[in-house]
């Protein structure tokens, strides 16, 4: 009798995937590092990569076992940091682009970290609110023997929010029998949570937004900007606009896409997603059953603040906006690039655009470390100004060089890394 067995989703069943996307970007960089160029090997390898079995007991008395990773890509500059993400469609090789994007995001802004990232892969919808605990707790303990306030600091990402951060914190201080508020950050105020850390991802790409807008000559107020993703950075980002008098005409997520040339009701929508937990339905504005047109929508502004691999080489010729902020980490392929170079679209990458979470992120992890807890004007005064010299520096490297700001970013940070690598030398 020949028995069936699903084949692990790290083997080969997935291909390269958007580890692939970070291969070429690396490779992309390579011819601008001069002497550092003899490391790069470092930045196409993970340190450390973690696969776990994460069973749990549901609540029919059944055991269902989900795949769980967690990934160092580079601890160089500091100890790992970066988000959790449960979905359906985690792979390994998921987790590894993500990883190595956060190495690059942490140089270039400048934050005393190296790269993390890790996943479960399972539809946290399926879940009660009961296995939705258990499960995260298991992966907690799974992957507790490289986190730590000191080693690898998780935060939230697609699907985690401030609750998963509580029963991680939890978790670990349980197994090592005192509290440890710096092992993740993202988490609830009341435990040791900052202040604007939930709205800092959102923030910092409306402020980038903001310092791109003056160079392309555009007004915010009355400019219309199209969002993909209506969770906690899309939802955000798209307020601050609207706030800042944009109009928000189309705004797609997982399941629809609504449109309104005259700018949607953000609030409304707002109130309507949480309520119902899609965009779906919304009456303030048009349904679009073609996924595509959003893509194609008359915007100055495109967010994509989903998932990666979104702007690709089919709808990338379709793109109207002038600027394409990237809220999500990797949502734009390199071939995909070019063709946005050449037709004159000013991308702000991901490693800049959405670095405004980490970097309010390491505000907490010092808050944390030191028990002393900054107001919020300190917090967002203090993101804007990294941001905007993030942005700047970035900004100016590229005129110089003559290359894109991902380029240019990826020069700063990867000098960063691996100016790091070198003066530490291999052990042994
Ligand atoms: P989230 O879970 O809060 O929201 C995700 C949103 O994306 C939801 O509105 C969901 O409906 C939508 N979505 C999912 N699949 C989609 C699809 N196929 N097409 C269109 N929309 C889809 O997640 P988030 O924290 O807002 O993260 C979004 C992106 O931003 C991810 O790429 C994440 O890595 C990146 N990011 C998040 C943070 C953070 O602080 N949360 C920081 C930096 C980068």
């Amino acid at each position: 009798m020949t028995i069936k067995h699903e084949v692990p989703s790290y083997l080969t069943q997935h291909g390269i995937g958007p580890w692939g996307d970070y291969l070429e970007q690396i490779d992309r960089v390579t011819p601008y590092l001069g002497n550092l160029a003899r490391w790069v090997e470092t930045m196409k390898r993970p340190k450390r990569m973690l696969i776990v079995d994460v069973p749990i007991e549901r609540d029919d008395g059944t055991i269902a076992h989900f795949e769980g990773y967690r990934v160092q890509h580079n601890t160089s500059r500091g100890p790992g940091k970066g988000g959790v993400r449960f979905h359906q469609d985690v792979t390994l090789s998921e987790v590894m682009a993500l990883s190595a994007w956060m190495t690059v995001k942490n140089a270039a802004v400048n934050v005393p970290y190296g790269g993390a990232k890790g996943g479960i892969r399972v539809d946290p919808k399926t879940l009660s609110q009961g296995e939705l605990q258990r499960m995260t707790r298991r992966y907690t303990s799974e992957i507790g023997i490289i986190i730590g306030p000191n080693k690898d600091i998780p935060a939230p990402d697609v699907n985690t929010n401030e609750q998963i951060m509580a029963w991680m914190m939890d978790t670990y201080s349980m197994n090592q029998g005192s509290t440890a508020s710096g092992v993740v950050t993202g988490k609830p105020i009341s435990l040791g949570g900052s202040l604007g850390r939930r709205e800092a991802t959102g923030r910092g790409v409306f402020v980038v937004g903001c310092e791109a807008a003056v160079k392309r000559g555009l007004n915010i107020h009355g400019a219309k900007v199209a969002v993909q993703g209506f969770g906690n950075v899309g939802g955000i980002a798209a307020r601050l606009f609207a706030e800042a008098g944009a109009k928000v005409v189309a705004v797609q997520d997982h399941i629809s896409t609504v449109m309104r040339s005259s700018g949607l009701d953000v609030a409304a929508l707002q109130a309507h997603v949480n309520e119902t937990g899609s965009v779906a339905g919304f009456r303030g504005g048009e349904e679009v059953s073609d996924r595509a047109q959003f893509w194609a929508v008359d915007c100055d502004i495109l967010v994509p603040a989903a998932l990666e691999q979104q702007i690709t080489v089919e709808n990338a010729p379709t793109i109207r906006a002038k600027i394409i902020l990237e809220g999500a980490n990797g949502p734009t392929s390199p071939a995909a690039d070019d063709i946005l170079h050449e037709k004159g679209v000013l991308v702000v990458p991901d490693v800049i655009a959405n670095a405004g979470g980490v970097t309010v992120s390491y505000f907490e992890w010092v808050q944390d470390f030191s028990s002393f807890f900054w107001t919020e004007d300190e917090i967002n005064l203090r993101l804007t100004r990294i941001m905007r010299e993030a942005f700047t520096a970035v900004w100016q490297l590229a005129e110089e060089k003559k290359v894109s700001l991902r380029t240019a970013a990826f020069i700063v940070a990867c000098t960063r890394v691996l100016q790091a690598r070198e003066m530490r030398g291999l052990y042994p």
